[in-house]
């Protein structure tokens, strides 16, 4: 088969062949059909996420399984199945009580720790595919892998979405962004869209979102965001880009009882005063992931129309090193597109 493959991190793509992957026990080999391309991908070929090079990078995938291992019961040949991000355990607590990207034997990443999909064939843990709906397609499942099932996690559990909420969007008009806006909305949320070019917006505009400030035109987002809610602040702040400037933003544009959530996450500190919190019962946290079960949701509600996949651009596969410039360039709206042969 054909595998672009990270030689060493840090390095471009390189086009090699393979063999063939064999299933062992417990596994199974997809066909891949369609796979996403986005931002987290260009950060984890810089090495920073661990694991052992050369590897097959791409995470966000949809197919056809075509052979089964010994012991799998959970696919058959034949299922179309799009890819689940995490190599946990599945056994301890937080895998059992429907938080597996918590898991204590968290083993990586497809992708990062085990051969990915850019390429013909990629064979993972039987646990690690789910079926996909009827109605949805191959590129529908790869995005709903990563850039949907995220702010849809988010959007319900950690940031607690209401339809009578005010909710700020920061990097809304990224490849995750982008289906943030259209969860949040689907949420039955108000949504105040940020990013940092007039194209972006215009795309978050497009896909939902009722204000749109441009980060790079304004003085103080925090008063922007006070200003389009009648001095109120917004009932939650999610962050897709995660730099602490942003996230303080984040932070300071809540009003009480407030969620600020950071998905994107870039090193650095934030100030948080305590008093505050007592008196607002602000909650400041994270969004980690999806689990199964989340993506599963995802792909149904996609599969219904509610929410759509947005690709900028599609390349074939051995093509996609030019889908990581455009990255790298902000050229890029909405998710990459890979397609196969
Ligand atoms: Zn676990």
């Amino acid at each position: 088969m054909r595998a672009m493959v990270v030689k060493n991190w840090g390095e471009p793509f390189t086009l090699e062949e393979r063999p063939d992957p064999e299933p062992g026990p417990g596994e199974a080999v997809m066909k891949v059909r369609a796979a996403g391309v986005g931002l987290t991908l260009v950060t984890m070929r810089t090495g920073v996420f661990g694991g052992e090079a050369p590897r097959v990078m791409g995470h966000e995938l949809g197919g056809d399984i075509v052979a089964v291992g010994e012991g799998v019961t959970n696919v058959a040949v034949g299922d179309r199945c799009a890819v689940y991000f995490y190599l946990n355990c599945g056994y301890c607590r937080w895998c059992r009580n429907g938080r597996e990207t918590l898991c204590e034997n968290h083993c990586g990443y497809v992708g990062v720790h085990r051969d990915g999909g850019y390429a013909d064939y990629v064979c993972l843990p039987a646990d690690n595919y789910l079926p996909i709906p009827e109605g949805l397609d191959y590129e529908g499942a790869a995005v709903a892998a990563d850039a949907v099932n995220t702010p849809w996690h988010c959007m319900r559990e950690r940031a607690q979405i209401n339809p009578h909420d005010d909710v700020l969007l920061i990097g809304a008009g990224g490849g995750v962004g982008i289906h943030g806006v259209q969860v949040a909305k689907l949420f039955g949320a108000r949504v105040i869209a940020v990013d940092v070019s007039e194209a972006k917006l215009d795309l978050a505009r497009q896909w939902g979102a009722d204000e749109v400030i441009n980060v790079r035109a304004v003085n103080d987002l925090t008063a922007e965001v006070k200003k389009l809610t009648d001095g109120k602040g917004v009932e939650a702040a999610v962050d897709f880009y995660g730099a602490p400037e942003t996230f303080q933003a984040c932070i300071e544009s809540l009003t009480r009882a407030g969620r600020a959530v950071v998905i994107g996450a870039q090193p650095g500190d934030v100030k948080v005063n305590p008093i505050n919190l007592v008196i607002t019962e602000q909650v400041i946290t994270g969004s980690r992931h999806s689990t199964r079960a989340e993506l599963m949701e995802t792909m149904e509600v996609m599969a219904r129309g509610d929410v759509k996949a947005v690709v900028g651009k599609r390349v074939h596969f051995t093509k996609v090193e030019s889908l990581f410039n455009d990255l790298k360039g902000q050229q890029l709206l909405g998710r990459g597109g890979l397609l196969y042969d």
